[in-house]
C-alpha cells in the first residue's frame, strides 16, 4: 500500500485533516482539483464567522470550545492571526428562533451573552438601527476567522510533517474493496490507499450520488452571493465600518433566511468594507463546475436595500465588490461525517457543511484523522453527534 490515506479536497476541511493526520506519522497524500487556497469552492471571501452560543443546537458547544483552542493554537503555532473575537449581536424579530437557540445554549453551557432589545442594541452599537421590538442576543466571544489563511498554515503543517501534496489534480473516480481504496486520477493514473477521506465540498453530492445510503441526505450544492459594502474614501469606510461601531451580526428580519455582515477589518486584509450575505438554505442547486461567479446589479442591489434598512452605517456607501460561493446542504443541516457505506468502510465523508463548517474544521479535521487511525471511532463519541445531533 502507497499510503495510509488519501485525503480527496485540500479546502476547510480536507487541509485540516491532512494536517492532522500528518502530525499523527501517518503516510499521506492529499490531493485538490485546484490549488487551494482558491476562490471556486466554499472557502474563500476573507473571513467567516465563529460564535459559541449556537443558535443551531446546543450540543455543539463542546466541538465549538475545542475549535476556539485550536484557532487559538495554531495562530500561535503559525504566526498568523487566525481569528478576531469581534462580538456578535444576533436576533431579530419577537420571539426568533436565532436569539432564542443561542440563549438556550448560553444558559446550558454558561456563556457570556448580553440580551438586548433592537433599542438598546442600536445605542451601545452605532452602525445598527434596530425596530424597539427585536430580540437580540450580544455574544462577547463570538468574531470570525481567516479561510484562506487557515488553509495556508493547515497546508504548510501537513507539508512540514511529511504529507505528500499534489494541486490541479482531480480524482475521477475510486474503488474501496473493503481493504484498500483505489483512487484514480484525470491523468489516468492511480494510487491504493489504507483510507480516502472525501472532503470535497460542494463537488462531493455528485460524485457520491450512486450510493444509497447518501440518498435520505438529499444532498446538493447551492449558490451563495456575498457583497462588500464600503465607502470610497477608505478612511470613512474604516471608521464606519470597523469593529468599534459594528460587530459581526446576524439578524432575522421576516424576509427570509438572515443577513449577516462582517466588518471591516485593515490589520487582517479585510479593509475594503462590510462583508454581508443572506445565511439560507433551498436556494437553486447548481453545478459546481458549472457555477455562474457573475452577481446581477439587481440582486446585488436588493440585499444592499434590505442591509441598509438595518445598517445604518452603511447608508450611502456603494456595493464594492461580489463573489459567488456556494453551501453544501443536506436535509437536516446537519453534517454528514461517516464511513461512506457498508460496502465502502475504508471511504470517509465529511460533507453537507450546511453553511456553517468553518469554524468547526479544526474538529473536523482531529476526528477524520482519528477515524483513519481506527474506523470505529466514527461509530462513538463526537463522529456520531457531528453525523446527526440529537433533536430535542
Ligand atoms: C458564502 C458563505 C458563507 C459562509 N459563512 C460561514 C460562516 O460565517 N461560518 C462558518 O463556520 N462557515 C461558513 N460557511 C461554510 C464554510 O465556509 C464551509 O462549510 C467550508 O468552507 C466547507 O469547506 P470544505 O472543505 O467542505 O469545502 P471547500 O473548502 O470548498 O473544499 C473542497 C475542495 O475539494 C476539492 N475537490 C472537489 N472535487 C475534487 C476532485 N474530484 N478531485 C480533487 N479535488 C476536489 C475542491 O477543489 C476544493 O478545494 C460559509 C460558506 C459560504 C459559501
Amino acid at each position: 500500500m502507497q499510503y495510509d490515506a488519501v485525503i480527496l479536497g485540500l479546502g476547510g476541511i480536507g487541509s485540516s485533516a491532512l494536517a492532522e493526520s500528518a502530525a499523527r506519522g501517518l503516510r499521506l497524500l492529499g490531493v485538490d482539483r485546484f490549488d487551494p487556497p482558491h476562490a471556486m469552492g466554499s472557502s474563500h471571501g476573507g473571513s467567516r464567522v465563529i460564535r459559541l452560543a449556537y443558535f443551531e443546537h446546543e450540543g455543539y458547544v463542546p466541538l465549538l470550545r475545542e475549535a476556539y483552542e485550536a484557532f487559538d493554537r495554531l495562530s500561535r503555532d503559525s504566526g498568523v492571526c487566525l481569528m478576531r473575537r469581534v462580538g456578535l449581536l444576533q436576533g431579530g424579530l419577537a420571539g426568533n428562533e436565532i436569539a432564542r437557540g443561542a440563549l438556550a445554549s448560553a444558559r446550558v453551557h454558561g456563556l457570556r451573552v448580553d440580551g438586548l432589545t433592537g433599542r438598546e442594541a442600536s445605542k451601545r452599537f452605532q452602525a445598527f438601527d434596530l425596530p424597539d421590538s427585536w430580540e437580540l442576543v450580544y455574544e462577547h466571544d463570538a468574531g470570525f476567522v481567516r479561510p484562506e489563511e487557515t488553509i495556508r498554515v493547515q497546508l504548510s503543517r501537513a507539508r512540514a510533517a511529511g504529507a505528500e501534496i499534489r494541486t490541479n489534480t482531480e480524482v475521477v473516480d475510486f474503488d474501496d474493496d473493503g481493504r484498500k481504496v483505489r483512487v484514480r486520477f484525470a491523468d489516468g493514473s492511480a494510487v491504493e490507499a489504507g483510507a480516502l477521506v472525501i472532503a470535497g465540498g460542494a463537488w462531493a453530492p455528485r460524485m457520491l450520488e450512486r450510493f444509497p445510503s447518501l440518498r435520505g441526505f438529499h444532498l446538493k450544492a447551492t449558490r451563495q452571493i456575498i457583497l462588500w459594502i464600503g465607502y470610497a474614501d477608505s478612511a470613512q469606510s474604516l471608521s464606519t465600518l470597523s469593529t468599534s461601531a459594528m460587530p459581526v451580526w446576524l439578524f432575522e428580519d421576516g424576509e427570509g433566511g438572515a443577513p449577516y455582515g462582517i466588518p471591516a477589518f485593515a490589520e487582517m486584509d479585510l479593509p475594503q468594507g462590510v462583508k454581508v450575505g443572506v445565511h439560507q438554505h433551498g436556494t437553486d442547486e447548481v453545478d459546481p463546475l458549472l457555477l455562474n461567479r457573475t452577481v446581477p446589479e439587481r440582486v446585488a442591489q436588493d440585499i444592499y436595500a434590505r442591509v441598509a434598512r438595518r445598517v445604518k452605517a452603511v447608508r450611502g456607501a456603494e456595493v464594492v465588490a461580489t463573489a459567488a460561493c456556494m453551501y453544501t446542504e443536506s436535509t437536516d443541516g446537519h453534517f454528514v461525517v461517516d464511513a461512506l457505506d457498508p460496502e465502502a468502510p475504508n471511504t470517509i465523508i465529511a460533507t453537507a457543511c450546511n453553511g456553517h463548517a468553518f469554524k468547526f474544521v479544526p474538529v473536523l479535521g482531529r476526528v477524520l484523522a482519528e477515524a483513519i487511525q481506527d474506523r470505529g471511532s466514527l461509530k462513538s463519541g463526537l463522529a456520531k453527534f457531528l453525523r446527526r445531533p440529537a433533536r430535542d
